[in-house]
């Protein structure tokens, strides 16, 4: 079911457009005015318009240090009256540049609308957004609702905000909610790419995507949409378009994401996504016995370590069963700031009895490398390919993992480049 099927359609009269400008897009008034000038056109093709301002560039930045510089431990309530107000701004000067080119348009808070949340300060959720203020507008003839994404308004009806990047967010949020016909997101690079053209010149701009995989690529389109934006998206089956708001841009521009269906004829790997952010943690001989796992694992969990790929050893035990306590080595990675917080409470398990182990190694010099596409659930050999891609190049393979539309493998660092150069090349990435 799409958005529409789920929520029925705008209160207007009009199909209805969610439109999203993030803070490059709205980084001063002549910017406003070039998005201003994408709205009227979306207009003048017939469509009712709900548009989603970020605040403008380096603003939220600005607003989080003056908070960080009048409290160390801030009221996270007040963090967000303060923080929430870059978007109040844009959406204000937004709505009345909409007014000076004769486009009947009103901005609305959070608040205002009322965008219900959760009261988690700062990392606020969606509980409801009711459309009958919104429609209630669209009916009088208004033909614009530009509201400040990144707040809401908690139970107790404080000023909430959804985390950095949350503008993403909300609009998916509102282009389910009003059964809007896509989701357009307008940003500073004009669509998703099958790697970082930074480091492949062959990286190439994808036309459609699949939510699955735009997910999987979040390394890649981290700074291009809001993760939850696209968990969000995916559930409603909200179509995204991720486009230039710098180009003269049309009904075909920029990459769609969208549900796999949608998508006829998907390659076997879409895209290859890669982190620099990795760290490799070894602990050499630990017992091979039935809960050793649970033990090494659970307290990581409890530090709010976000382990990745593990690989276990084999033991002496799975050639001989005549050696019932063999021993065994853990390898397992994490993002490379979470390391001091994992050999913490590896000390610490150990030092309590819970854990035991020789040696504990650190290994921060790694990348991890992945190729990504939902054609690798109906292909047999995406492995071998890769394997054999990265062999040709002499670089050696750490660890790897696999899920279903995904193949990760920990490499040196300063091999990266190289990986995802060699990866690209193999599967044919360059050509449509
Ligand atoms: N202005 C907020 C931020 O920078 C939200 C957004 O732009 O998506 O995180
Ligand atoms: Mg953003």
């Amino acid at each position: 079911k799409d958005a529409r099927e789920i929520r029925g359609h705008a209160g207007g009269s009009m199909p209805l457009l969610v439109m999203k400008f993030g803070g490059t897009s709205v980084a001063d008034l002549a910017r406003i005015e070039n998005a201003a000038k994408k709205v009227q056109k979306e207009v003048e093709r017939g469509y009712d318009v709900i548009v989603i301002v970020s605040a403008m560039s380096g603003e939220t930045n600005k607003l989080v240090g003056y908070v960080e510089g009048t409290s160390k431990l801030y009221d996270a309530r007040e963090y967000d009256a303060v923080v929430a107000s870059g978007e109040n701004v844009t959406a204000g000067l937004m709505a009345l540049r909409l007014q000076e080119m004769g486009i009947p348009a009103r901005s609305w808070q959070g608040w205002q609308v009322p965008i219900q949340t959760t009261a988690q300060h700062g990392s606020a959720r969606f509980v409801d957004i009711p459309r009958a203020n919104i429609d209630a507008k669209f009916k009088e003839g208004f033909k614009v609702a530009v509201v400040a994404g990144f707040q809401g308004v908690s139970p107790e009806g404080r000023i909430t905000t959804l985390g950095r990047g949350g503008s993403d967010t909300t609009a998916v949020a509102f282009a389910a909610a009003f059964g809007a016909e896509r989701c357009d997101i307008y940003t500073d690079v004009d669509g998703v790419y099958t790697t970082d053209p930074r480091v492949s010149s062959k990286a190439r701009k994808l036309e459609k995507i699949a939510f699955e995989e735009m997910l999987e690529l979040a390394s890649l389109g981290a700074k291009v949409l809001q993760t939850r934006s696209v968990e969000l998206a995916m559930r409603y089956k909200v179509r995204l378009r991720v486009l230039s708001s710098f180009e003269d841009t049309d009904e075909n521009s920029g990459t769609l994401v969208c549900d796999e269906e949608e998508i006829m004829e998907s390659k076997v790997v879409s895209g290859v996504a890669f982190s620099r952010e990795e760290a490799k943690i070894t602990l050499f001989t630990i017992e091979d016995r039935p809960g050793v796992a649970s033990a090494i694992f659970g307290p990581l969990a409890d530090a709010g370590v976000n382990v990745d790929m593990i690989v276990q050893n084999i033991s002496e035990k799975d050639y001989d069963d005549a050696h019932p306590g063999a021993v065994t080595d853990m390898t397992f990675s994490c993002p490379i700031n979470q390391v001091e917080r994992a050999k913490k409470a590896m000390e610490d398990a150990k030092a309590a009895g819970k854990i035991g182990y020789d040696e504990l190694i650190v290994d921060t010099d790694v990348a991890k490398v992945s190729v990504v596409g939902i054609g690798m659930r109906s292909h047999a050999g995406v492995a071998a390919k890769m394997f054999n891609a990265l062999a040709a190049e002499g670089i050696n393979i750490k660890v790897i993992s696999t899920s279903e539309i995904k193949i990760s493998v920990l490499i040196d660092r300063k091999y990266m480049e190289l990986a995802v150069q060699a990866l690209h090349d193999a599967f044919d990435l360059d050509k449509a």
